[in-house]
Formats: C-alpha cells, structure tokens, sequence
C-alpha cells in the first residue's frame, strides 16, 4: 500500500476579496497553502479543528465541504470564490491549520487548546481536555470576529458594506472568513489561550495589548512567509519594504468597509496631510501614553516590524551591493527578476526566522501579569537555546529595536544588561 501525502493542497484568497477587483492585485490574490495531510470527515473535521458552518441568523446549515472528494484532491480544492460558503469552509481550515503549523514547528511540540473548566456542585473546579477548536465561518451578523475562551470557538462575522467610496459598492456582503489576517489573528488568540489561559486576565496595561499584538505579529510575518507575494511586492518597492505595500495593509478590506483604518496598518505607518504613507518612527515615550489595548499592542508589532527590516537589511546588504556595483543605488526602472525572487527569498528566510523567535519565546514567558519587556527576554532567552552563537546578530537587533521604542525587560541590571548583550 503505497504511503498517505505528505500534504493536501488548498487553494485561498491572498488577501481579501476586495483586491481581486482590483487590476493591479488580481494576479497574487490567490495561494496555494500546503497543509500537513490528515484524514478529514467533511466540514472539515480534522484532528485540531472542527468547522461548524451553522448561520443563526438564517438559522441555515451550509453543506459541509468533502476535501477527500477526488474533484477537490485533482485541482487543490474548490476554486476561491466569495459566494460560495464551501469556498468559506476549506479557507478557514486551511488558513488556520497553517498557523498550527507554523506554532508546532517554532514550539517543538504539539499545540493543545486550553481546558474547559466546569465547576461541580461541591464548588470545586475540573478541567476538561478540548480536542478541537470550533470554528464557524458565518457565526454573526457583525462587524467582527472573535475567538471565544467559554466556547473554545472562532466565530467570523460578516456584513453589508454601507459606506460608498472608490474602495467600496453599498450591499456588498463583506465575510470577515475570507480575510487570511483575520483567520490567522483569531487562530493566534486561540494557541495563545492554549499555552497562557491567564493571559486573559488583564492585570496590568500590557496584558490584553500583548494578545492583541502577538495575533498581529503571527499574521504579518506569516504572510511574510509566502514567497509568491514576497516576489511581486519586492518588484513593485524595488526590494525596498519600507515604502508602502500590500503586506503592511493587513486586514485591507476590513478596514476599508469599516471605515476605520487597522491597527496594525499603523503600526506601521500612516499616510502624512499630502496622503503620503510614511513608516511609523520609534518613539521611546509612546508607551506612556497609549493604554488601550490596540493602541499599545501595536508599539510592540511596530517593535517587531523594525527588528525585522533591520534584519533584512543586513541580509540583503550583500545583494544590493552586487547589484549596484558598490553604489548603493539602484539604476531606475524594474529591477532584473533575478534579483527580485533572490531578495523575496532573504525576506521570507527573514520574516519566518523572526515569526519563529517570536512564537519559541511564548514557552519562556511568565505564565501571568506578562509585560512588554517580559516578551523581549523571552525571545533573547528562546534564541539562546535555540542558536547560541547569534552569528548573525539576530539578538542584538531586536534589544536595539525594542529599546527605542521604550521597551525593557523588568528588573534589569547594569550586570544582566551586559550578560543580555554579550551573549
Ligand atoms: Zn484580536
């Protein structure tokens, strides 16, 4: 008998629907997601997760989809298609369980949900084990989407657009399922929940922005990780990631629809009075002043954002010295595709090396009252383990980055603070 996959194909939209009207993004917003093969009843229904496809408000069942049906397993599964809630079904699944993926392969381990906890009649409380996370792809008439600790379930909402602008057609139906971010950022929630169930208890000003925060910066870098859209970016910037593109717009369509711009969008960066998009600068006092969850959380993906673009720069030195003959500037016009896919390919290495350092720092993280500063040390601490040679200087770039954005780790020393660089 000849052995399984090793993985199960699955087609989803890049970004949002919103971009495959648009001419320019019409080309990228489809991905092919490689997902590690298991067996999978219909809905799907996997080990991790179980999508549950009830709408309460038409109080309809959708017809789950059948991934195993041998249609779907010749063409990658069904075809992206914003009308069709099976379309719904296996982009959630898919998106989510590559967000497991990419927790397992950083932790070392398996992922769990967190526990049930039922209080009995004596008063005393037991856990129960949750096998999978429920996911339902049309679970409200809302603008939102939400992972819920009570219910261990995703709930993605979807609305009718109402404003009218170049961006935006009143009655269009806007699925919050559809967003890759969204899923990813919701799933994130979950695996956090799953490691830290006390995170949930917001016992200073960092705790709810960190949630916040981590659900972004595993979002951003993972679809960092998708060299497809790396490449066409890095064509378009001219290998340049700090100007404005589609990868620092996460959530677009959401935010569009809603009329407000995503937190995460400015993080990094905002558009200045001449609608000119300008990277967010570190600021060492912003943390005095921002306490609201999102407005907090994103001074820490902005931290991560810039430790990333050092990063890459340094790893990209080399290239664009080759490609500039030493000068530094680039001749105008495209730049040559073969240097487009070597800087996409440094970018992404980059990107899932920083989502990875991220992700390994959550096990070295106080299981309670976490700050800021406790999520650096975690990452510093991870990575010792992880690679304690640091030949690339790795550490040393993001001390340097959460520094001037006014974040420390707790209770340091002059003497830990020499320890914390050199090693
Ligand atoms: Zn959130």
């Amino acid at each position: 008998m000849s052995q399984p996959p090793v993985a199960r194909r699955l087609r989803v939209l890049a970004f949002d629907p919103s971009l495959a009207t648009q001419l320019e993004t019409a080309i990228i917003n489809q991905l092919t997601l490689h997902v590690k093969w298991e067996e999978l009843d219909k809905g799907p229904i996997g080990e991790y997760i179980e999508v549950i496809d009830y709408d309460p408000a038409s109080g309809v069942f959708y017809e789950p989809v059948d991934l195993n049906h041998r249609y779907l397993l010749a063409q990658d599964g069904l075809q992206p298609s914003e009308s069709d809630p099976q379309f719904h079904q296996q982009m959630v699944y898919a998106v989510a369980m590559v967000t497991i993926q990419n927790f397992e392969r950083a932790l070392g381990r398996v992922t769990f949900w967190s526990d049930h906890r039922v209080r009995l009649d004596s008063g005393d409380y037991v856990t129960q084990f949750v096998r999978r996370l429920r996911i339902y792809p049309h679970a409200i008439r809302d603008r939102n989407a939400y992972y819920s600790p009570s219910k261990k379930a995703l709930l993605f909402g979807y609305f009718p657009v109402t404003r009218k602008d170049k961006d935006n057609v009143p009655g269009t139906l806007v699925f919050t399922c559809l967003s890759h971010d969204i899923i990813a950022h919701e799933v994130t929630h979950a695996l956090l929940d799953g490691v830290h169930p006390r995170f949930n208890e917001s016992t200073n000003p960092d705790v709810h922005a960190f949630h916040e925060a981590f659900a972004d910066i595993v979002s951003l870098f993972q679809h960092f990780s998708y060299p497809e859209i790396l490449e066409d970016q890095i064509r378009r910037t001219r290998g340049d990631l700090e100007t404005e593109n589609l990868l620092s717009q996460l959530a677009q369509q959401f935010g569009q629809a809603t009329g407000r711009s995503g937190a995460l969008r400015d993080a990094l960066g905002t558009k200045n009075q001449n609608n000119k998009w300008e990277p967010r600068q570190p600021n060492a006092h912003a943390l005095e002043e921002s306490f609201a969850p999102h407005a907090r959380g994103a001074i820490l993906v902005a931290a991560v954002f810039r430790a990333f673009l050092l990063i890459y720069r340094l790893e990209s030195a080399d290239l664009f010295r080759i490609a500039t003959n030493g000068t530094g500037s680039l001749p105008d016009g495209d730049i040559h595709p073969d240097l487009a896919r070597r800087l996409s390919s440094e970018a992404s290495i980059c990107a899932d090396r920083v989502l990875q350092m991220c992700i390994r720092a959550i096990d070295y993280c106080p299981p309670v009252d976490i700050t800021f500063g406790d999520f650096l040390r975690g990452i510093i601490t991870a990575d010792m383990d992880y690679a304690p040679e640091d030949e690339d200087g790795y550490r040393i770039v993001f001390i340097q980055s959460f520094r001037e954005w006014g974040i420390h780790p707790r209770k340091i020393t002059r003497g830990h603070l020499k320890t914390f660089l050199i090693v």
